[in-house]
Formats: C-alpha cells, structure tokens, sequence
C-alpha cells in the first residue's frame, strides 16, 4: 500500500517557512515562503506538513497590541493558558492525528523544523513578556514535543532565525541529508 513515488517520509514545518503572511505586524522578511529555507526542505524529496500558525489561529493576524491596562500581556505567555492553551492544545492535536496517520501506514516523521526567537515555534529560544528573548522553548513547540514524547517519539527539533538562513542552513540541511539516506 501506498507504494508508488511517494518517499514516505515526512517532517513538520512551521507555517510561515511557506507563508510568511502569517507572520505578526512587522515581522515578514519574504513575500511569501521562506527563500532558501523552504527551497531546501521542498528540494528534498520529503513530504512537507505545514503546521498551522498557533498565533494567528489563538491569537488571531492582527495580535502585535496585545495590551491589557498598558501592560503587554504576552504571545507566549497567551499560549500557554486559559483559553488560548485550550486552542494551541487543539492545534497540536490536529498535528499528532496527521503524524498517527501517517506512523500507522509506515510512514517516516523525520522531524520538527521550528524558528528560535518565536513566542510560538521556538526551539531553543523563545520570547517572555517580562524579559524579552531567553531560553526555552515556544508554546506551541513545547505543547508538541511533549505530546509526541507521550507517543514514544522523540524526534529531532531544528530552528531557523527568521531570515538568516545562513546562521541555521548546516543544521537543516543535515537533518534533512540524514533523513533522506535512510
Ligand atoms: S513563527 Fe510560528 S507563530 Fe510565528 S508566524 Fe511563524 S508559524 Fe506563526
């Protein structure tokens, strides 16, 4: 079954690698996917899921004045509770149904492709609301891993830096070599 040209292999990407007009006011640095980056993964040869937006889909498009009283009330910060915790907890489940999907038949997840500095998608660095960038995971990162750790995967987690494509192209692309050589 399902043993035609398709590699059977799939790994997970941040919404706005291929649309940056999901991104927050200010913060788009292409016109649309995200150049070399996304000319990478798509060059691959592996399937590519594109995660939804955990902040425009809790947060809505325009979220960049998120104040409450003059105080900044925080993306990640919104994420992670209350109402918007229940709609990013929905967004990851949709994600680990298309992974049991995809597992069930024999298809190859081969990892997790994140952007640091992102409230939402970081990796290995997100954004607090009462001491800026530090590390740490991002919301949604954090919700997925630990629901993919609960299925027994333990997969690799890579982060791109928005524009520089340079800073995290060796680490991408050597996820993306290893997984293709198996
Ligand atoms: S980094 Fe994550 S939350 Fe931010 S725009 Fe991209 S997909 Fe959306």
């Amino acid at each position: 079954m399902f043993d035609d040209q398709r590699s059977k292999k799939v790994i997970l990407v941040l919404h706005c690698l291929l649309n940056q007009n999901a991104r927050i006011d200010g913060c788009a640095y292409f016109p649309g996917a995200m150049g070399e980056a996304a000319q990478a993964v798509v060059e691959s040869g592996i399937g590519v899921l594109q995660m939804p937006c955990p902040e425009l889909c809790c947060l809505g498009l325009d979220r960049a004045g998120r104040f409450r009283d003059g105080a900044d009330l925080g993306i990640r910060e919104a994420l992670l509770e209350g109402e918007g915790r229940a709609a990013c907890e929905a967004l990851v489940q949709h994600v680990m149904h298309n992974v049991r999907e995809y597992r069930k038949h024999g298809f190859e997840i081969v990892g997790v492709v994140g952007n640091d500095g992102s409230p939402a998608c970081g990796v290995e660095l997100t954004h607090y609301v009462d001491r800026g960038e530090g590390p740490g995971p991002g919301a949604f990162v954090l919700l997925l891993r630990e629901a993919l750790v609960k299925e027994g995967l333990n997969l690799p987690f890579v982060a791109l830096r928005d524009h520089a494509w340079a800073e995290r192209a060796a680490r991408v692309k050597a996820l993306l070599a290893a997984a293709t050589k198996r």
